[in-house]
């Protein structure tokens, strides 16, 4: 079981343990990785595989 502290930084710091050139959907570590900006106006990374998901999701370049 995780501790408190553990939950608490995982809700204010999100995307620690994400690598800055992972794939948003994934989360691997992928050379290619494209732009796209998510319905929250967020830019994040999509893989060429994720390419896919991101199109259909309606994510915008
Ligand atoms: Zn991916």
């Amino acid at each position: 079981m995780r501790s408190l502290l553990t939950k608490i930084k995982e809700i204010f710091v999100p995307n620690k343990s994400i690598p800055k050139n992972a794939c948003f959907f994934c989360k691997r570590k992928m050379p290619d990785l494209r732009n796209y900006r998510n319905e929250a106006n967020k830019r994040i990374k999509v893989c060429y595989q994720c390419v896919e998901y991101a199109e259909r999701r309606a994510y915008r370049k």
